[in-house]
């Protein structure tokens, strides 16, 4: 199996590349490094089944020649993280509604199937928890800069539903929770890097809100692995489904947790959402999944538990800060 990984240098998409990698299939990676980095990918490199293009899904004749070369598609290029949406959200709009399209648009003209990753935030500030696939999406005013990363990700999920109607592209559509594990970085707003990042210099650790506000964080190797499985599942095809851990948290109990796994030193401090975001920054109190659907058609469930991930994440920027400098060439 041949798959093309747009934003394969990224967090997750690295992580899918590892994990598609290890079971045997061949990986090639298109990844502009806006939020990706090299050092993501570079342990594949010496792999003969790995390859990788730096530049742009708007590189048309170079992403047909990549998809055309490809067996499957998943597409996760896109602009992610809060604080990167809200300070940049015509980067946002563009790449992720554009971008999506050519990937659509090139995937088609083949039939090559594709995952298309969307995200939770398509559920917006909806209250009714659990989230169900087939749930109402509920945004707040185009004034707030945040919605206007749900409102591109749903046009992206209306665009590939939209081929698979049409055009018969084999589609899935993938709603990933609030994903983590090594490699994330805190730069674009993720709250875990933060909190490890500041628990382990000393602190603050910095809670936006009043900290009641909950989360379910999904393990990333979980994660990939219920995105390859269902890419390769017929029944899933023409369908979304929501992808993450069901184990709620508040941010205030997620930061008492970094605190104390951290060496217990750093303090804990509020910061209200205008300050952390922007003036009337609005945030959904729960979000949790039902992971129900992606239970039935492939028996997926998440394995590592949010005290688990914190140890790995920890250790892993633990064995970062300890590693010896790499020689200089
Ligand atoms: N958050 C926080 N401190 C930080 C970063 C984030 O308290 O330094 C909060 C954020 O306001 C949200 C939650 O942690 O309620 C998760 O934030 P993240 O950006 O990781 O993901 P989101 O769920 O907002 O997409």
């Amino acid at each position: 199996m041949r798959a093309l990984i747009t934003g394969g240098a990224g967090f997750i998409g690295s992580h899918l590349a590892e994990h598609l990698l290890a079971r045997g299939d061949r990986v090639a990676v298109l990844d502009d490094l806006s939020t990706g980095a090299m050092a993501n990918i570079e342990p594949f490199k010496p792999n003969p089944k790995f390859t990788y293009a730096i530049d742009t899904i708007f590189n048309v004749p170079l992403l047909a020649e990549m998809v055309d070369n490809a067996d499957v598609v998943y597409h996760l290029a896109a602009a992610v993280g809060v604080r990167l949406i809200v300070e940049n959200p015509t980067r946002t709009i563009e790449t992720n509604i554009g971008g999506t399209e050519l990937v659509l648009k090139a995937a088609s003209k083949k039939l090559k199937p594709i995952l298309v990753a969307s995200t939770s935030e398509v559920y917006g500030k909806s209250t009714k928890v659990p989230f169900r696939e087939d749930d109402d999406l509920v945004f707040g005013a185009t004034n707030k800069s945040r919605w206007s990363y749900a409102a591109s990700k749903a046009v992206d999920e209306f665009l590939a539903l939209a081929y698979a109607k049409e055009k018969k592209l084999p589609v899935v559509i993938t709603r990933l929770f609030n994903t983590v594990g090594p490699r994330q970085t805190g730069r674009y707003g993720m709250v875990i890097p933060r909190f490890v990042e500041q628990g382990l210099s000393g602190g603050p650790i910095t809670v936006y809100g009043d900290g009641e506000q909950t989360r379910c964080f999904g393990w990333v190797g979980d994660v990939v692995k219920g995105m390859a499985d269902l890419l390769a599942c017929e029944k899933a095809e023409g369908e979304v489904f929501n992808l993450g851990s069901t184990e709620e948290i508040t941010i205030n109990q997620l930061a008492a947790k970094v605190a104390a796994k951290t060496g217990g030193t750093a303090i804990v401090e509020h910061i209200p959402y205008e300050k952390a975001y922007e003036e009337g920054f609005e945030d959904m109190k729960r979000r949790v999944p039902s992971i129900d659907k992606v239970g039935r058609v492939t028996g997926w469930k998440p394995t590592v538990g949010v005290d688990e991930i914190l140890d790995r994440v920890i250790a892993s920027y633990r064995s970062q800060t300890t590693r010896p400098p790499r020689p200089r060439r």
